[in-house]
This record gives C-alpha cells, structure tokens and sequence, in this order.
C-alpha cells in the first residue's frame, strides 16, 4: 500500500501509481503548476529550487540547468553559473541550432523525413528561447570560444 500523493487515500502499490483517481492526479499538477516558478537562468518553468553561495535565497532553477551544474565544480558567481549552463546547453542542442525551418517548408516534407524534421524543429522551439533568455539576460552570447574546452 501507498498514500495517493494528492489525498493521502491509500491505494495497492501493486497499481504503481501515485493516485487514487484521475481527479487527484489533475488536482495535484494544477496545484503544482501554481507553485511552480521561472528558471532563473533560462526562464522556463521549474518546480525546483535551488539555493547558491550567491543567491541569498532558494531561487528557481529547471531540472536541465541545474543537470547542467552536476559535478561541475559549484559557481561562485552568478555569472559564472549562468555561463556553464548557457555552454552545456549549447553543447547539448548543437545540433538542432542550424537550420531553422519555416511551416511553409514544413508542409512540403512527406513521411519519415517530415516527422525528422518535425521532431527536430520542435526541439528547436524548445531551445531557442531558453538559449536567447540566457543570452540576454547575461549576456552569454559574449561566451569566448573554447569555453568548454
Ligand atoms: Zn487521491
Ligand atoms: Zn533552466
């Protein structure tokens, strides 16, 4: 037995799940949506938050940056962390930074290649803003070459 995680109702772990209905599952991630915050660094939702040597506060920080923190060694400076992230995520999604396609071309692909370029534009749209929120916000388009060396 397990408590739903929204109720606290028990239920059979042999169900593995984490509610007892489909109401406390919508009711627990409307609640959750309402706590969650803006990554600080790339402006995405984030439930999670993190607290630096810099910040006097927990402040927001999204699963995928503060991935990007993991065994790094912790940034001293604000500037430093926001850095490291804007380097892994760039390194990360390299790939999908060139080229951009619009729907007009879109629309003229067929089959496997349109779902290929479909999921590789999707990702693109779920990067760029991250990418351009860092850039921004501090300036890490200024990153010199070889950063990550
Ligand atoms: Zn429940
Ligand atoms: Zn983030």
């Amino acid at each position: 037995m397990q408590k739903c995680a929204h109720c606290e109702k028990m239920i059979l772990i042999s169900q593995n799940r984490r509610f007892c209905s489909i109401k406390c599952h919508d009711a627990y991630w409307n609640k959750q949506k309402k706590q969650a915050g803006k990554c600080y660094f790339c402006g995405t939702i984030s439930f999670n938050r993190i607290v630096f040597h810099w910040s006097k506060q927990p402040i927001y920080v999204c699963y995928e940056c503060s991935g990007a923190l993991a065994g790094t060694i912790v940034p001293k400076t604000e500037l430093l962390t926001a850095k490291i992230i804007y380097a892994h995520l760039k390194h990360k999604y390299e790939k999908f930074l060139i080229p951009q396609w619009n729907d007009n071309e879109l629309d003229k692909l067929t089959g496997q290649l349109y779902n290929n370029v479909y999921d590789y534009a999707s990702t693109q749209q779920h990067i760029l803003p991250r990418l351009n929120y860092l850039e921004t916000t501090f300036n890490c388009g200024q990153l010199e070459s070889g950063f990550y060396g």
